[in-house]
């Protein structure tokens, strides 16, 4: 059976590997459509970057991927990527699990990171953790249910965006733009989306963003203090994973506002905003990880009835597996947001 691996530095290859077989509370899915992720990129270490806790080598590939649609049987399915306890038929469920979050099970485990990926034509997987997706929705876009689910998460449960606040979108990849149509969705205010890639920025604006800012042309900060009134945005939703960005937003957040981290700092995380600022004003800040079983339904409801529209610009078959990858890595020279390898026939 063929799976895309990754065994080393910037070593995407198609492996032959024995098919494992089902424990009891598991069935067998076929993917059919994986997407690249930027985690996938770090895993695989493109340009320096690095995934910690994951390491990939000759004597130990990875098989990546974590968001994928597949079917069960004749039923197309998709999923996000944490085993939380009841995937893992830990029980009873830890406190966490208990209540609905299980984003932060204790007991997490996630596919394509500590578990093997769903880049692979069959898998097993825990029958609690496979959703149903209806007709309507196609193969193809199926594959964006755990980003978009991800996204659908740190927009509503942890920026709990409503038709009172302004929200920034601070990078307009394939995160933020889900994020974006969802904070449409909760019936968000206004909406300031940051990129530094034009090509991301008619698609924001196509997508529902009210206000567009190249950082490169303007300053960000300057430009949403003076369209809020100096207030500032409710609810900063920081998804480019670049330290300055974060600082900005921490800037332009209003008091009692909230700031949405959905990204992955590689480095150090400076905070530049003096704290007793930040105290002075209230500030919440939250961790977005990733997604709990409610807002994979909604992501999987939301791709279906396109108030959530995919954002794949790619395709790729698998054996193109490491073009892809290279594709998904570097989005400037390629335009890329998200990037599809068709992994079943
Ligand atoms: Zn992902
Ligand atoms: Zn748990």
């Amino acid at each position: 059976m063929k799976a895309i691996l990754c065994n080393g530095h910037e070593s995407i290859v198609i492996g032959d590997i024995e098919e494992s077989k089902p424990k009891k509370h598991e069935i067998i899915v076929e993917p059919l459509y994986g997407s690249i992720c930027g985690s996938d990129i770090a895993i695989a270490q493109f340009h320096g970057k690095s995934y910690p806790g994951v390491q990939p080598s000759k004597e130990k590939p990875v098989i990546l991927g974590h968001e994928w649609s597949g079917m069960s049987g004749d039923q197309l399915v998709s999923s996000g990527c944490n085993m939380p306890c009841l995937a893992q038929t830990i029980y009873p469920p830890c406190p966490n699990c208990s209540i609905g979050r299980d984003d932060q099970c204790f007991n997490r485990g996630r596919i394509g990171f500590e578990f093997p990926g769903a880049f692979r034509e069959k898998m097993p997987f825990p029958a609690v953790q496979v959703y149903e997706v209806p007709d309507g929705l196609s193969t193809k876009d199926a594959s964006q249910t755990e980003p978009a689910s991800v996204s659908i998460s740190a927009v509503s449960m942890l920026g709990e965006v409503d038709g009172e606040k302004d929200v920034l979108i601070y990078g307009a990849g394939a995160i933020g733009l889900y994020a974006l149509q969802y904070a449409k969705v909760m019936g968000a205010n206004s909406i300031f989306a940051i990129d530094i890639a034009d090509f991301r920025l008619d698609l924001a604006k196509k997508l529902g963003a009210d206000r567009v800012i190249n950082p490169k042309k303007e300053d960000p900060v300057q430009v949403i203090l003076d369209e809020t009134d100096g207030r500032g945005v409710g609810v900063a939703l920081e998804c480019t994973g670049y330290p300055p960005a974060f600082n900005q937003a921490l800037k332009v957040t209003a008091r009692m506002g909230t700031v949405v981290i959905v990204s992955i700092y590689g480095g150090e995380l400076k905070i530049e905003q003096p704290f007793k600022d930040m105290t002075d004003r209230g500030l919440i800040i939250k961790n977005a990880r990733l997604s709990p079983g409610n807002a994979v339904r909604k992501a999987i409801s939301c791709l279906a009835d396109k108030s959530i529209k995919s954002v794949i610009t790619h395709e790729f078959k698998m054996e193109e597996a490491k073009k892809a990858f290279e594709v998904a890595a570097n989005p400037a020279e390629n335009n890329s947001i998200k990037v599809v390898i068709k992994i079943g026939q």
